[in-house]
């Protein structure tokens, strides 16, 4: 996570967030990439829900995962002179 940029400029700086679950117990769990939410929804059961971690492939935590909305100005980054 290296950007080239001051850290508190003027520019709100927000994580693209891409995909997203919500816990049973109410917690909002985003990454953004599939794996990561993986990683972060088991180490979340793993420390809050011990006796249901595990239970969950990764494909059984995707199937409950849904897209979150990036912000407009991190797109913008796509645009990159050859
Ligand atoms: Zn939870």
């Amino acid at each position: 996570m290296s950007i080239g940029e001051s850290p508190t400029g003027g520019i709100e700086r927000r994580p693209a967030i891409a995909v997203a679950v919500r816990c049973p117990c109410g917690l909002e769990i985003t990454s953004t990439t599939p794996e990561d939410l993986v990683i972060d929804v088991n180490r979340h059961l793993t420390e809050q829900h011990p006796r249901v971690a595990g239970h969950y492939d990764d494909d059984d935590i995707l199937a409950l995962s849904y897209p979150r909305p990036v912000a407009p100005t991190d797109r913008d980054r796509q645009g990159v002179p050859q």
